[in-house]
């Protein structure tokens, strides 16, 4: 049986011990596709607080966006008190419960890169700073990262942290990315993350299953072309409808079909085949458990999306 490389079983081999990823959620991010910079209304998927369900729900009310033309970003101070409060949460309940304690702070929803470059360092310093913090995980888009960013974490890397930036790529082609309103194109992403392994930050990348209009194949081909980029890191999960996105909109008109679990199951068998055992499988699954979830149904538990994954894996020799 071969043991896939999970994100668990990684930091266990890189760090000795158990090492638990904590969500971090700051108010005043978001996205240059939502906040019109690139596109408005983001990708027709996105439903950030369904895709973070762990997360600090962040207090709509008084919510207010950085803005890049101030030198001073007012909502710092609120930020730097979110980030430690989300810590130490999350931290104190991860050590009492399962006796975690090392972490790696996970900047999760949104674009965590689009910021101005004094939030950002401000940011990143105070995270890396908190009680047994090993590295960061960053969230973001490949059009996001300035060079200022990718060489301040370049600099944390040779400081002995653990840095990753994590690309949402979803999809290798155009046509599924304009469908999607992801506002890029593919173009650039391959030197993107030859840029950021040099250096020394870890490259994980997310891909989805199910998008409007792509076959198996194509699903299968984007996972062979981010392997042939170069990536340390993998995350795949299937396309779920959310209430309120666009793509609801699509499929109440019958303009969307969501992928069966057995053909997203299928797919999962084969890319874990085809992934090279380094590589650290950071997740396979997803799902909205409550009642935001449209379709498809089986994504509302992640539980037995799991169970169900395992068991097929398990038949081709594969342990998750
Ligand atoms: S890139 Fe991410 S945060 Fe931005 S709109 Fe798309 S899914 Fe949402």
């Amino acid at each position: 049986m071969r043991v896939v490389l999970s994100v668990g079983r990684y930091f266990k081999k890189r760090f000795g011990l158990r090492v638990r990823k904590i969500p971090i959620s700051l108010q005043g991010f978001t996205c240059p596709n939502i906040d019109g910079f690139l596109a408005k209304g983001g990708c027709i998927y996105c439903d950030n607080e369904s895709f973070s369900p762990s997360l600090v729900k962040i207090d709509k009310i008084s919510q207010t966006k950085m803005n890049f033309s101030l030198q001073h970003n007012p909502l710092l101070d609120r930020q730097i008190q979110q980030l430690e409060e989300q810590f130490h949460w999350h931290a104190d309940f991860h050590q009492e419960k399962f006796g975690v304690s090392k972490y790696m702070i996970y900047f999760q929803s949104y674009t965590n890169t689009y910021a101005p470059f004094d939030t950002l360092k401000t940011l990143y310093d105070r995270a890396l700073s908190l009680p047994n913090v090993v590295g960061m995980s960053i969230g973001t888009r490949i059009d996001s990262v300035q060079d200022s960013v990718l060489e301040l974490l370049g600099e944390y890397v040779k400081q002995g942290k653990e840095i990753w930036l994590e690309y949402g790529i979803q999809s290798v082609y155009n046509e599924t990315l304009a469908l999607t309103n992801r506002a890029h194109k593919i173009e650039g992403a391959k030197e993107m993350f030859e840029k950021t392994r040099a250096l020394g930050i870890k490259v994980c990348a997310h891909l989805i299953y199910g998008l409007p209009k792509e076959t198996p194949d194509m699903m299968l081909h984007s996972l062979d072309s981010v392997l042939e980029w170069g990536i340390d890191g993998i995350k795949i999960h299937p396309l779920y409808v959310v209430n309120g996105t666009r793509l609801a909109k699509m499929y109440k008109e019958g303009q969307y079909e969501p992928i069966t679990m057995e053909c997203f199951s299928d797919l999962i068998v084969k890319s874990l085949q085809k992934i090279p055992p380094d590589i650290v499988i950071q997740r396979i699954s997803a799902g909205a458990h409550d009642d935001t979830l449209l379709a498809p149904k089986w994504c509302f538990d992640k539980n037995i999306q799991m169970r169900y994954l395992r068991d097929r894996l398990r038949e081709v020799g594969i342990e998750y």
